[in-house]
């Protein structure tokens, strides 16, 4: 097969051909038709997040299944499937509580552990594939399909991990960015008053478009006091921080109102400050928030089925063009997702 490989960091693809894929034991083997390109991945590209080398990434997929291995169930060859990006063990006390991304013995993830699928097939556990439900047309749509597993399960997730309600006030920091947009996207389809936080403003229109009722520039920093000016004083209800980093996460947590909750997710993971007394006189809740779970990626897929959103694919290349759309998602230039062309 045809795949697009990374050997180390900061190296550009190499387009190489591999021996297929066999199925193994509890294992199936997909054709790739579209492979999505975040940050996320761009990551591992430029050396920001360590892998072993030589190393296949992309996880947010639309394929069909062409092999089952012994033992498998639930799937069969010519299934629509998407994947789940971690690896976990299924049977863990997490696990078993339909909370796998917080897996005790996590294996890693998908394309950073073990090959992904920058290639024309490509071989996972089993467990990792999830059918595509009825009513998704994954032939006509398949980049915008692929992408749902994480840039639009993950908003969707992030709305019930911190319980967003219809008429709430939702900020979102980082809003321009291929996450951050799809999370307008939901909070808008969660009939929120949405606030759209970002540095660029040549991405102020498209978060307008995806359902922003105002827009913040960031760049000049004064983050926290427009907050409170669009609110009249009050604070924001809910802040999704994309960015995390220390300035960002200090800006949300002073810009929240009572019962406020700051979610963080993404970013350098550093340390912040925030305000016990505003914590406990408000009742505020600082949460947060680490990939979804398979029935959150199988309701968005649902959600998308039934035409409450569609996710927002700007570029769509050749895979063998990957390095070019990885140029693209580096600088940051691309509006909500982009996503490779595999068959
Ligand atoms: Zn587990």
């Amino acid at each position: 097969m045809k795949a697009m490989v990374l050997n180390g960091p900061n190296l550009p693809f190499e387009r190489v051909e591999r021996p297929d894929p066999a199925a193994g034991p509890g294992e199936a083997v997909a054709r790739v038709i579209t492979c999505g390109a975040g940050l996320t991945i761009q990551h591992v590209k430029a050396g920001r997040r360590k892998v072993q080398f030589p190393r296949i990434i992309g996880h947010e997929i639309t394929g069909e299944i062409v092999e089952v291995g012994p033992g498998v169930r639930g799937l069969k060859v010519g299934d629509p499937v998407t994947t789940y990006f971690y690896l976990n063990c299924g049977h863990c006390r997490w696990c078993l509580q339909n909370l796998e991304p917080l897996c005790e013995n996590s294996g890693g993830q998908v394309g950073l552990e073990c090959d992904g699928a920058y290639a024309e097939y490509v071989k996972l556990p089993a467990r990792n594939f999830i059918r595509l439900p009825e009513g998704l047309d994954h032939k006509k749509h398949p980049a915008e399909i692929g992408v749902v597993t994480d840039a639009l399960a993950t908003p969707y997730k992030v709305l019930r991990r911190a319980r967003v309600n219809a008429g709430e006030t939702v900020a979102v920091i980082g809003a321009g960015g291929g996450l951050g947009i799809h999370q307008v996207m939901m909070a808008k389809w969660a009939r929120t008053r949405v606030i759209a936080v970002d540095t660029r403003a040549s991405k102020f229109e498209a978060c307008r478009k995806a359902g922003a009722d105002a827009v913040v520039d960031a760049s000049g920093g004064r983050v926290a006091e427009q907050l409170l000016e669009l609110t009249q004083g009050r604070g924001v209800d809910v802040v999704i921080d994309y960015v995390s980093a220390t300035a960002t996460l200090e800006a949300g947590a002073r810009a929240l109102g009572r019962r406020g909750r700051l979610v963080t997710l993404g970013g350098s993971g550093k340390p912040f400050q925030a305000l016990a007394a505003d914590m406990l006189n408000k009742e505020q809740d600082l949460l947060g928030s680490r990939y979804v779970t398979r029935s959150e990626i199988v309701a968005s897929l649902e959600l998308v089925a039934r035409g409450e959103v569609f996710p927002l694919v700007t570029v769509l290349r050749p895979l063998e063009e990957a390095e070019a759309v990885h140029d693209l998602v580096e600088r940051g230039e691309v509006t909500g997702r982009a996503a490779l062309q595999v068959a």
